[in-house]
This record gives C-alpha cells, structure tokens and sequence, in this order.
C-alpha cells in the first residue's frame, strides 16, 4: 500500500508524549508516575451509589442529545448561581467529558484554515482538536517569568484576517496560571473588538487556590462570543465517567448539539446521573480534595526550589507545577528520559506543551504527599549526579 487509506489529518497526528512516557515506564519496577493528568482520589461513594441507584431504576436509556433534563435544570441555577448571569438550559450543552465538548465546539465554529490563538505551554490535545477541525493554532507563548500569564498585547499583534478563536485555559495545564480579571477584561475587549469567539477551557476552576474564580464569560459582551467548557473529570475525581459541558449563547449550543448528535448520540445517561448525584455533593468533600493537592502543592514546591537549578511559579489552580530547568539543561526530553531510567521517576517533559514548554518538566501533584517525598528524594539524588553532557 503506497498511499495510506486514513486521511492526511489523522496520519499527521502524533501520539501524546504523556503516553510514550507511560509506555516507557511500563516495563520498569517500583517507578513513581507523576506524569497522570487525574485525581488519585475515587469517585465519593455517594456520587457512584446514586448512579447505580438510578440505573437499577431505568436511566439506561438514550437521552435527549442535549442532556438529561434533570442534569439541565441543575446545570442551569449552579452556573447561574457560579456566575451571576441567568443562564438557561438553552445555553448548556451536555458533553462526553470537557474534551467532547471542546472537540465539538472547534469542529462548529471552524472553516479549514481558520486560525485559533492558543497561548502556550499548553494541553497538548488542543492541537491534535485543531487539526480534526482543520483549523491552524497560532501560538502566543507565555514565559516562567510572567508566571505564564498570556500578554493581552501579544494576543492583539496575533490576531489576522483568518483568525476565529481565542482558546483560553484557566486554571492551567500544565502551568497552574490562573489568568487574572483584568487580563481577562483586556483579552475580553480584544474579542469583541476583533469580533472573535473564545473557548474557555476551566475543566480545573473548582481546584483553585486563590478565591474568587473569574471567568472571561462575565465580562462585557462576552455571553454572546463565549464557549465554556466544564468537567467533573477534576473536581469531582471522574475521569472514567466521562461527563463534562459546555455554556454558550443558545444559537452557538444549537449547532454544537449537531455535531454531539452525530457523533455521540448523547453522553452517557448513567453518567449524566452521578453528575446529577455530584451537583447535590456536601461542598466540604470537594474542599477536602482540593486541601489535599494544595499539600501536596506546597511540599513539591518547596522541596523542589531547594534544589539547584530548579525554579518553580506555585501554581494557583489545577494540581500541576511546571518545574524550570534550563539552569540544568535545555534538552527536557533527555532529562525526563534520564530521570525516568535512573531515578525511575516519570514526569512529562515541557516540550510535550509546545516549544514554550521547552526547559520544562511538569509534574502532577496526583499521588500521596508519601510517594511525593519519595519522588523528591529521587529527583534531589539524581541531580547531583546529572550532567546533560554525559546524556
Ligand atoms: N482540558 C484540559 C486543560 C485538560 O487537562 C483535560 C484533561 O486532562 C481536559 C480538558 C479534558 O478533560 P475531560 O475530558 O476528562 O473532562
């Protein structure tokens, strides 16, 4: 077969560094994986018991391709609530994880060869959702130095004739920024100026450090060019369920609900149950989970300055730290390789989050402050005798 029969897009995808790191620790004993992008922590009993509940009850059924409608109702007075601004039911849209609905979402809104302003370091599945959408991200980068907070001046200067979307993440993955309001109110006057769409990806806004959330969707004449995308994934510890939404103007969500149509039919109806079961969740549970990745947070970080040539901005959100380590080497690849062969320790290598990432590794706060202290320890030992030269 000369030519393959899959299109050029699929064939130009790569598959994700986190997985070839995974893949390379598969055969190794006794590594600690700090490179797992999902809560260590189980779905709380209750949420799963009530699913299982409904279940047993009949909710195994297609449902409508919006959403449960008990899941709307809900949806529609917490983010009313969350947000200050009456959202109805019209503006939700139910989604196979937040990563259906940003797949939906690009796939709505983009031509091929439409451009979408992506600041970097950044979630390297948003590239592999451009591509899909035959859309073009131009990247913005952000720098260690201004805790990568996105320039709303660099955002201005990259915006073209073709330009569509402005992909937002706060909290931040794999940086922890949290985008200040006035940054948003800046990147917010940009988009109406210029007449684009932002997709505000805030998968982890529940696993915030620094109180209030501010969401670019509440800021002048911005209901009506926004896309927001939500999970349970994070903030609930639900990845497998696969439930997350999007909130937009109700003629944007109409079109989205096509593709999630075609595509998915709906999102699946059990799951939508314990979303429902997760809405009615006493708050102190998630509280605690998030005290316990701002521990873990604050041991990493510190642990982590004390050693040399390793620089770190705390993260406000999410539970992950970008570590900076071109004082030891540029070559992030070759160190987290390193690390992982000798100290049998996985971290992702920053290049994984564009060339910004460069210089960088990240490493997930998602197991115990135990295991952490031992991958600590690792990580001091193994400096002491690194030397990129010899890789
Ligand atoms: N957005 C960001 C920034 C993420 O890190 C992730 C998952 O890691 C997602 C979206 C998708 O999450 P899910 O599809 O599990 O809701």
């Amino acid at each position: 077969m000369d030519e393959p029969y899959w299109s050029k897009s699929v064939h130009n995808l790569r598959f994700s560094v986190i997985r070839e790191m995974s893949l390379l620790a598969a055969d190794l004993e006794g590594v600690i994986n700090l490179g797992i992008g999902e809560p260590d922590f189980d779905t709380p009993d209750i949420i799963t018991k009530r699913a299982f509940e409904d279940a047993l009850s009949g909710h195994t059924h297609y449902t409508a391709s919006q959403g449960d409608p008990e899941l709307l109702d809900k949806l529609a007075v917490s983010v009313s609530n969350a947000t200050g601004i009456t959202v109805t039911t019209s503006s939700i849209l139910i989604t196979h994880g937040g990563m259906g609905a940003l797949a939906a979402a690009l796939k709505t809104i983009l031509e091929p060869g439409d451009q979408v302003i992506l600041p970097e370091p950044h979630f390297p599945d948003y590239m592999a959702h451009i591509a899909l959408a035959e859309g073009i991200a131009i990247k913005v980068p952000t720098t260690f130095e201004d805790k990568y907070i996105p320039c709303p001046e660099n955002i201005d200067r990259a915006v073209t004739g073709k330009t569509k979307v402005i992909l937002l993440n706060s909290p931040n993955n794999p940086t922890g920024a949290v985008i200040p309001g006035n940054i948003l109110d800046s990147i917010a006057e940009i988009a109406v100026r210029r007449n684009l769409i932002v997709i505000s990806d805030e998968v982890y806004d529940q696993i915030l450090y620094e109180q209030p959330f501010h969401s670019i969707y509440t800021r002048p004449g911005m209901t009506s060019r926004t896309i927001v995308i939500k999970s349970f994934s994070k903030s609930h510890a639900m990845t497998g369920w696969r439930v997350g939404y999007c909130i937009g103007p109700p003629a944007f969500i109409k079109q989205i609900l096509k593709v999630v149509n075609y595509s998915t039919a709906c999102a699946s109806s059990v799951s939508q149950r314990a979303a429902i079961a997760a809405l009615d969740l006493d708050p102190l549970i998630i509280e605690r989970m998030k005290d316990r990745f701002s521990r873990r947070i604050d041991l990493v970080c510190s642990r982590l300055t004390a050693m040399k040539g390793i620089r770190v901005n705390k993260p406000k959100g999410s539970f992950y730290i970008l570590a900076d380590i071109r004082e030891i080497t540029g070559q992030s690849q070759t160190f987290a390789r390193a690390l992982l062969k000798d100290a049998k320790v996985v971290v992702i290598p920053g290049y994984a989050f564009g060339n910004t990432g460069e210089g960088a590794i990240r490493i997930a706060c998602t197991q115990t402050s135990m295991i952490l202290s031992e991958a600590m320890d690792r990580i001091e030992l193994f400096l002491d005798h690194y030397h990129p030269a010899n890789q």
